[in-house]
């Protein structure tokens, strides 16, 4: 167990590393939370900054935030992250971890699945504010995402898959520029 958790912060945190790199190398920005983003058990509490400004109520938002109601998006968060806990609690028995390993071994879990688990995020986002779009205008979606887009401090794709819950603007933008 204990080399197996070795490892696993090992891939962390080469992983955190080449993002931030990359990062740098797209937007030539230095960020200074950067480091503390590579510190193992640290970085599930440094915060993204999202935007420079706080986004402004409208139609668009409204409706995205009643899409998220409907669909009970909130609801089905929470069954996966009970789902998790859940989880994590049967192997801390299961394999009789001690204390120790069990932090470090739900860190890496929360590393690896929070992946898929934002790309979920990201669907229902997506879908949500497709439906802002139906209910609105593809115009007046098209001017509120590149709002945000202006608003919003740039990220890959990749380093949003792994720090942030909403896709980025430019993602937004373009899946609901396809609808018909
Ligand atoms: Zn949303």
């Amino acid at each position: 167990m204990f080399y197996f958790l070795i490892i696993s912060l090992a891939i962390e945190f080469s992983f955190r590393l080449f993002i931030e790199i990359r990062e740098i190398k797209i937007f030539s920005r230095y960020n200074p939370l950067a480091w503390a983003r590579l510190i193992p058990i640290v970085n599930d509490f440094v915060p993204i900054p999202e935007t420079r400004e706080p986004i402004s109520e409208s139609p668009f938002v409204r409706f995205h935030e009643e899409a998220h109601s409907k669909n009970k998006h909130n609801l089905k968060r929470l069954f996966i992250k009970t789902l998790f806990a859940l989880s994590m609690l049967y192997c801390f028995i299961y394999f009789k971890m001690n204390l120790w390993n069990f932090v470090i071994f739900f860190h890496s879990m929360l590393f690896y699945l929070q992946i898929p688990y934002h790309w979920y995020l990201w669907q229902q986002e997506i879908s949500a504010d497709t439906y802002a779009q139906k209910k609105t205008s593809k115009n007046k979606a098209k001017k509120e995402l590149e709002n945000l887009l202006k608003q919003e401090i740039p990220y890959s794709s990749l380093f949003a898959l792994f720090y942030r819950e909403h896709p980025p603007a430019r993602l937004r933008l373009s899946a609901t520029q396809k609808i018909k």
